[in-house]
């Protein structure tokens, strides 16, 4: 059992990152949100909530990473002797519900706590807290609106810094209080899925010939431009892209001022510092991204005076705060039972195969035969028919029990298999089962169907158990790409296969993504639930309302008092 615990933590990546401090497993196998010394046996506490499907809402992570954040800031100011002021500004684009800016308030006191918005909405919302004045961060198209509500927040004595990024904007901002700044396009490529938020063509900011133009033709800026505001773009996987990000805002705030910008003080330096959702895509931590952060910008210091740093990553904060939690109400099998026979000659060589070379011989005639029967489907009768799901089927089910039996002989085959795309690794890593569970994966993960983003699947009990099958998920909606089937498994130290059906979900010392999630069988009278961990990053601000699939509610966990408490929100 402790084995089966130990792999699990392993298998479904709870070990890295804030789930090394958060996440836990019970001996009873019950997955636990570990605060404050206390265990919160997510089981029981769903099963008492009454719930069959929700969200957790878990806002110690968010005091977590602002603490850490601001923790980091202040060591390595201190190691580099930096000297410039830290912002903390939260963008409320990557969650801006009122109970997370409640919190956010809250915990970012006794910090330089400000905001950056992008609309009109966003900034109403703020509107709850203008008399305690902060600092405030506009971009995005702006119109009159906009800044006559800006207005009042300069009234309540806000510092309102407000971004250039056309001509058009110039013209609106003439004669008006705010502090302005310059919002500039970066042209090195960064890593990632939002790799189209730089270069010249990118969608906000000025090119810095058209910075230095307007600049020229309205010379009042040069006393209003105080804020040098740069973005990445979200996610920025890696080190590198961030370093050259660095240099590039050096360069611009240095060259700005050499053309005589001297009005410059401030740099935002946006968000894009990257939340690990899979086991290896991200390369870097928070307090490594502030270590070369403030290394890089000690070169803008002249004597001891030193730029502004306003950091501005919002999806790091708010990423771990939501669990999205779900019951499997029903079970299938991914295609039709195999029954034995079905009188292939192609399913007698397969179960033959002596080597690795020799199955995937065998696989690919067997591809070759479904292909050609796929395609004359539309012709087929009742019974040939009948014959033709029952080979897809076996041979899904003999390749597994095949590898599997293969790897007892010479373990190496799993090196071998997963060294190339072939169809013997396809087969060995995809569902068996369809679990249907209570959830939209269009309100619920949205990204997931946007830009393909991970999240990591969990269940909440049988941990102390090694998973059954491969499961592919499928949603409430009735839409096809309600589907969630990606699990990533990090480097382990054996091979793992799931234990009814055989799938390979795990090799040593090797990343593989498998094609379903490692789940168990529900018994009989079983509720079995899963979670997507980590979905509180801009998942509520995306949510789509397919098929008004309802969520039924929520689970707080919060402090209350110091002390942490758990409480149900029908909704
Ligand atoms: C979206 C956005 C952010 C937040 O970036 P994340 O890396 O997703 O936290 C910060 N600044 C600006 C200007 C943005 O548009």
């Amino acid at each position: 059992m402790k084995n089966a615990i130990d792999d699990n933590r392993r298998l479904y990546n709870l070990d890295k990152g804030l789930r090394r401090i958060f996440i836990d497993i019970s001996d009873g196998g019950h997955l636990l949100l570990k605060i404050n010394g206390r265990d919160i046996d997510l089981y029981k506490v769903i099963r008492g909530s009454g719930l069959s499907s929700g969200y957790i809402r878990f806002y110690p992570s968010i005091k977590n990473m602002i603490d850490r954040i601001s923790e980091a800031f202040r060591i390595y100011s201190s190691k580099y002797g930096y000297s410039g002021d830290i912002y903390l500004i939260y963008p409320l684009k990557t969650n801006s519900l009122e109970e997370i800016l409640d919190h956010i308030i809250i915990y970012g006191e006794g910090y330089n706590l400000g905001f950056n918005i992008g609309s009109v909405e966003e900034l109403r919302l703020l509107g709850k807290y203008i008399d305690k004045p902060k600092t405030l961060i506009i971009d995005g198209v702006k119109n009159r609106i906009l800044l006559k509500l800006a207005e009042k927040f300069l009234e309540k004595g806000w510092r309102v810094f407000i971004d250039i990024e056309s001509r058009r904007d110039v013209e609106l901002l003439k004669d008006t209080g705010f502090d302005l700044g310059l919002r500039l396009k970066l042209l090195s490529p960064v890593s990632g899925k939002w790799h189209g938020a730089t270069g010249v063509g990118s969608k906000f900011g000025l090119n810095i010939s058209d910075a230095l133009k307007l600049l020229e033709e309205y010379p009042w800026l040069h006393e209003k431009v105080k804020l040098l505001h740069i973005h990445p773009g979200s996610q920025v996987t890696d080190i590198e892209s961030m370093e050259r990000v660095f240099s590039e805002i050096i360069q611009m705030y240095k060259g700005l001022r050499e053309k005589g910008l001297d009005s410059l003080e401030y740099i935002d330096v946006g968000g894009g510092v990257a939340y690990s959702y899979d086991p290896y895509s991200v390369d870097y931590t928070v307090e490594e991204y502030i270590d070369r952060l403030i290394a890089s910008m000690k070169n803008l210091c002249i004597g001891d005076s030193c730029p502004a740093i306003m950091f501005e990553s919002g999806r790091i904060i708010t990423a771990f705060h939501r669990i999205v939690f779900s019951r499997v109400i029903d079970i299938r099998p991914y295609t039709v039972e195999c029954r034995d026979g079905a009188g292939f000659p192609i399913l007698e060589k397969i179960a033959n195969a002596r080597t690795l070379s020799e199955l995937n011989r065998y696989v690919r005639e067997a591809r070759e035969i479904i292909t050609r029967l796929y395609r004359s489907s539309s012709s087929m009768d009742v019974d040939r028919r009948m014959m033709f799901e029952g080979l897809e089927s076996c041979i899904r089910r003999l390749v597994s029990e095949k590898f599997h039996e293969l790897y007892g002989i010479d373990p190496n085959i799993v090196y071998n298999v997963s060294s190339y795309p072939n169809y013997t690794l396809e087969y060995i890593t995809s569902p068996s089962y369809r679990f249907m569970v209570e959830s939209s994966f269009f309100r619920d993960i949205p990204d997931h169907l946007l830009v393909d983003q991970y999240f990591q699947v969990v269940p909440v009990q049988r941990l102390n158990e090694y998973p059954e099958v491969l499961a592919v998920l499928s949603d409430l909606t009735c839409d096809s790409m309600g589907e969630y089937n990606i699990h990533y498994t990090q480097q382990l130290d054996k091979a793992l296969f799931t234990t009814r059906d055989k799938k390979l979900i795990g090799i040593k010392d090797k990343v593989i993504r498998v094609n379903g999630i490692p789940l168990h069988i529900p018994r009989r009278d079983e509720e079995y639930y899963i979670v997507f961990l980590e979905t509180g990053a801009y998942q509520d601000m995306l949510a789509m309302n397919h098929n008004r699939i309802r969520l039924e509610g929520e689970i707080i966990i919060d402090y209350c008092n110091g002390e942490i408490c758990v409480r149900t929100r029908r909704l």
